[in-house]
């Protein structure tokens, strides 16, 4: 196998809850995670010399070793002493840094197509230990469909699939800087925390209703305060038809969940028309694990 085509799967969360910082700076958390139906294309292709070489399709994305593509592939390289290069395509759809796991998404992507090319006969959990080199995120990304996230995002528990729905998505023409909201959050301040248990205890029971009821992100508290503009976006997916809506990860990207196509068309229509996001999309989601 000389190439290989992969897409690279964007994740939401359903809830997300942070429970202190810990010594080495990192935030514990406990968050809900789900793959959805947006994706990055990733093509692969083994090349004589030995070096990495990057394409996209966004001119503002590094192209070089900044890239998390490129990471992943050198770290590849680097752990199996893998001699060729590889020449990787990428074609950007997730939006970029909106709280929506695109850079990790591709990485894993590099993973799993890198081991699979030059059958190194990898293990997803050696992947998973692989992917957590390279960010918090990149585990579930390897192993994709929906799962409670532990410790500093990378202790995965698989959890029963959410039931399909479609989703709304929108991003404002904001940028978010992870860390600031992080430095910024008061855990101290919180009276409240998002229900994650109760969210998972609905996902059990395959309640759309109740999980939507109880999506809680506390990150919400520091960006909807800078940026009003995401609260305004929820109040307009919930006025048309939405049974829960939410920011996802930092942010700035809203999602909303939908009971059926009619609804999210319409409230898709006032979405583009109220000018609150730059851009808007549909999706669905997606449960099979790699
Ligand atoms: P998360 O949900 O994990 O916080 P995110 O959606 O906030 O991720 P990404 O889109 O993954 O953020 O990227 C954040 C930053 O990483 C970008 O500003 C970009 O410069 C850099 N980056 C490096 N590689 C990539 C990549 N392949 N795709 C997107 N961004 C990348």
């Amino acid at each position: 196998m000389d190439e290989i085509s992969l897409k690279a799967l964007a994740k939401i969360n359903l809830g997300l809850d942070v429970l202190g910082k810990r010594e080495d700076g990192y935030h514990e958390v406990r968050m809900i995670m789900q793959t959805i139906h947006l994706y990055d294309r990733v093509e692969i292709k083994k090349t004589k010399s030995p070096h990495i070489h990057v394409e996209t399709n966004l001119f503002y994305l590094p192209s070089d070793e900044n890239n998390l593509v490129y990471k992943a592939a050198k770290l590849m390289k680097t752990e199996f002493k893998i001699k060729e290069g590889v020449r990787i395509t990428l074609q950007k759809f997730i939006p970029v840094a909106a709280g929506m796991a695109g850079g990790s998404s591709d990485a894993a992507a590099v993973l799993v197509g890198m081991n699979r090319m030059f059958n190194l006969g990898l293990k997803q959990s050696r992947l998973m230990e692989l992917g957590l080199k390279l960010g918090a995120d990149v585990p579930f990304c390897v192993m994709r469909g929906t799962a409670l996230a532990e410790g500093i995002g990378e202790k995965l528990t698989a959890l029963p699939p959410m039931p399909k729905c479609p989703i709304l998505i929108a991003k404002p023409a904001i940028s978010v800087s992870t860390k600031r909201v992080y430095e910024q959050l008061r855990l101290t301040e919180m009276t409240e925390h998002p229900r994650i248990d109760l969210l998972i205890e609905n996902l059990k029971k395959k309640n759309l209703k109740g999980i939507a009821e109880n999506m809680g992100n506390i990150l919400e508290t520091v960006t909807e305060k800078e940026f009003p503009v995401i609260r305004e976006i929820k109040r307009l997916m919930k006025e048309n038809g939405a049974l829960g809506a939410m920011m996802t990860g930092s942010g700035p990207a809203v999602f909303g969940i939908y009971h059926n196509e009619k609804e999210i068309r319409k409230a898709y229509d006032a979405l583009k028309q109220s000018g609150l996001a730059k851009n808007v999309y549909t999706s669905d989601i997606h449960n099979n694990r790699r």
